[in-house]
Parts: structure tokens; C-alpha cells; sequence
């Protein structure tokens, strides 16, 4: 059995907007030439890494048709996807909070929803083992009726509600260790007990007023939804033990029939959009953590979607990492900044600080 890897030089291709990092270009704000953190490169130098080491080469590298209508529609009121392409159509523009795109935005959107798709469809079908979609742009912060945060469509929501659909599968849990809160995917499942929801993110960092421990989802998805916020200075140890402590728990006592992962990478030790201390080595190895559970629960039915990530230098090594971990290839890429991050590890008193507020996270989740 394989582990997939689904990409499309389109999704490189997607951009818009006049931006100086997250400012809008006006003022005093001089015109930058990366744009937004979230650009190609971020993702790109990903895709050319895998290339470079031969680790691609392990992998069955998959393209997929773009998300329909209806499968958008699903997660998407008519009224959001009729604007976002008729903009798209007119030359492009925004429709929320840092979204911009350009003519042709919601084609590449739906293409990008339909590498997630196409990755969870397979996985479940026994086409692949595992999966891993180089989704962009990304998709967790994208309400129903609302993109913010780089996100246009909700990737994630979209396979999952084409899965079911299709009668491929019932019982979904989304583990999100983006360093942002995953709000879009929380409130697209938020009263639905079948799909349980779990972020792990930098404690109010982005979105600033969403991901406390209380909002637990609604009505029948009540307690379906878990938010582990963290505080800055998370690093190997600390996410290693919240998903050991918290996380592992969570998804026993929910059983999934498959484990999606919202792949971020932005709370890596150099991101300048996060305040965590993540290294490459964390990534893999909290990637084969919910390999594990994965096994042990759903037959391996593993699916990772690449959300955010904002150093174009490092994200490449976090996730060719998370890829030799799924693929079991020995093909390695030494991470060139493993010796540097060492020495930024929590001390002592910050360890002790980090087990207290891991175990108050697990105790207020019933864990
Ligand atoms: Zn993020």
C-alpha cells in the first residue's frame, strides 16, 4: 500500500491582493515584494524538496479533478460561492479578511479542495494507505459564508462532506496542529456529533477571539469539538505531550473511522507567524503519532492537508519530514536547522508550567 501525494502547479499560481506581510499596502506602508506570508514559495520549495532528495519517487504522485459545485455547496451557502466567482471572473478582489485573489481564484480554490478530497476519497477506498494533498490556498479559517486568514473554501469540510455523500464513510475526526486556531473547520461542524474536531494552536494568536477550552460544539455535537490552546513557547516536548496526553485519548474515546490531519507548519521555531518552538523532528514525530492511532483505530486511513507555514526556508524540512514518516522511505533530508533549535528548548521551569496547563487542558475535556 501507498502513501499518495496530491499537488497541482495550479494552486501555485494563486494570488491577488496588495499586501506588505498581513498590511494592506496604503499610507505609510511600503509596498513589499513577497506580498502576504502566504505565497507560492511557502509551498512550492515543499514540492521541490521532495524532488531534489528523490523521496518523490517513493511516494504515487496523484492529481485530482477540481471540488464541484455541489460538493462546495455542501459546505458553502450559494450566496458566498456565486460572489467569490463572479469576482473571480471580473479579475478577482476580496470577499473577507486577508483572502485576495486574482482572475481565476475560485477555480484554483476548487482545485485545491479537490486535492484534499480526492486524498480522502482514496484513503478510504483503499486506493492509497495514506495521503497527503498540497492543498493552497489553505482552508481551515474559511467559514461557511466567510474566508478569512488566507482560506477561501473550506478544503477539509469539503472532503468530508463529499466522503459522506458518498457513503464512504461516517465518523471523521480532524486533528488540526496548524498554529492557529482551526475556527472555519469548528464551525462547519460544529453541531455534528460525527465529526469530531480537535486544534492544537497558539493560544489566542489568530483568530484573537476564538479557540478557548469552552467552545466544546452544539447541540448534538456537543463535546465534539476540542480546543487546545497553548501557550507560546510550545515546543518538541510540549506538543509530544499534549498529543500523547490529550490528543491520543481524544481519539480513542471518539473513534474515527479516519484520522484527517489539518497540516500546518507554522508553529515551527523560525515561522514568523507563530510564537512556537517546533522543530522538523517534532512534526515527524507527532506525525507518527496519529500513524499509530491510526492503525489502532482505522485501519491506517490517514489523510494530511497542508494548511499554513510561512518560512519558506524550513516549512520544505517540516514537511519532508511528515512525508518519510508516512511513506516509510528512508530518504532523508538533514534538517539544516536541527543544531541551531536545540538550544531553544523550554527550560525547567517552563516544562513544569507547560505539564500543569497540558493537564489542565486534559482534565477540562474530560481526559
Ligand atoms: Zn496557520
Amino acid at each position: 500500500m501507498t502513501t499518495a501525494f496530491y499537488s497541482d502547479e495550479r494552486c501555485f499560481w494563486h494570488g491577488g491582493g496588495n499586501y506588505a506581510f498581513t498590511l494592506p499596502v496604503g499610507g505609510a506602508v511600503q509596498p513589499l515584494a513577497g506580498g502576504l506570508p502566504e505565497n507560492p514559495e511557502t509551498k512550492r520549495r515543499l514540492r521541490n524538496l521532495i524532488e531534489v532528495t528523490g523521496l518523490i519517487d517513493h511516494l504515487s504522485q496523484r492529481k485530482a479533478a477540481p471540488a464541484t459545485w455541489q460538493d462546495m455547496a455542501r459546505v458553502h451557502p450559494e450566496t458566498y460561492l456565486t460572489a467569490f466567482k463572479a469576482m473571480s471572473d471580473a479579475g478577482g478582489g476580496e470577499l473577507g479578511l486577508r483572502t485576495p485573489f486574482g482572475k481565476g481564484g475560485f477555480e484554483i480554490a476548487a482545485l485545491s479542495a479537490g486535492l484534499a478530497s480526492a486524498a480522502l476519497a482514496d484513503v478510504l477506498a483503499g486506493r492509497a494507505r495514506n495521503a497527503y494533498a498540497l492543498s493552497r490556498p489553505p482552508g481551515h479559517h474559511c467559514l461557511p459564508d466567510w474566508p478569512n486568514g488566507f482560506c477561501l473554501l473550506n478544503n477539509i469540510g469539503i472532503a468530508i462532506r463529499a466522503a459522506q455523500a458518498a457513503g464512504l464513510v461516517r465518523r471523521v475526526a480532524v486533528v488540526d496542529w496548524d498554529v492557529h486556531h482551526g475556527n472555519g473547520t469548528e464551525a462547519v461542524f460544529w453541531n455534528d456529533p460525527d465529526v469530531l474536531t480537535i486544534s492544537l494552536h497558539q493560544d489566542r494568536n489568530y483568530p484573537q477571539d476564538t479557540g478557548g477550552i469552552e467552545a466544546r460544539g452544539g447541540s448534538a455535537g456537543l463535546g465534539a469539538n476540542i480546543n487546545l490552546p497553548l501557550p507560546p513557547g510550545t515546543g518538541h516536548t510540549g506538543y509530544l505531550q499534549v498529543m500523547d496526553r490529550v490528543v491520543l485519548p481524544a481519539l480513542h474515546r471518539f473513534a474515527p473511522e479516519v484520522i484527517i490531519v489539518a497540516c500546518g507548519f507554522d508553529a515551527s521555531a523560525v515561522d514568523p507567524l507563530g510564537r512556537m518552538l517546533a522543530t522538523a523532528d517534532t512534526f515527524r514525530q507527532m506525525t507518527r503519532t496519529v500513524m499509530a492511532a491510526a492503525d489502532s483505530l482505522c485501519a491506517g486511513r490517514l489523510v494530511l492537508v497542508h494548511e499554513g507555514g510561512y518560512s519558506e526556508v524550513y516549512v520544505p524540512f517540516c514537511g519532508h519530514a511528515v512525508l518519510e514518516e508516512l511513506s516509510g522511505s528512508t530518504v532523508r533530508a538533514v534538517d539544516p536547522m536541527a543544531v541551531s533549535l536545540a538550544g531553544k528548548q523550554p527550560d525547567a521551569r517552563f516544562d513544569a508550567f507547560l505539564s500543569t496547563w497540558i493537564t489542565d487542558l486534559a482534565t477540562a475535556h474530560g481526559l
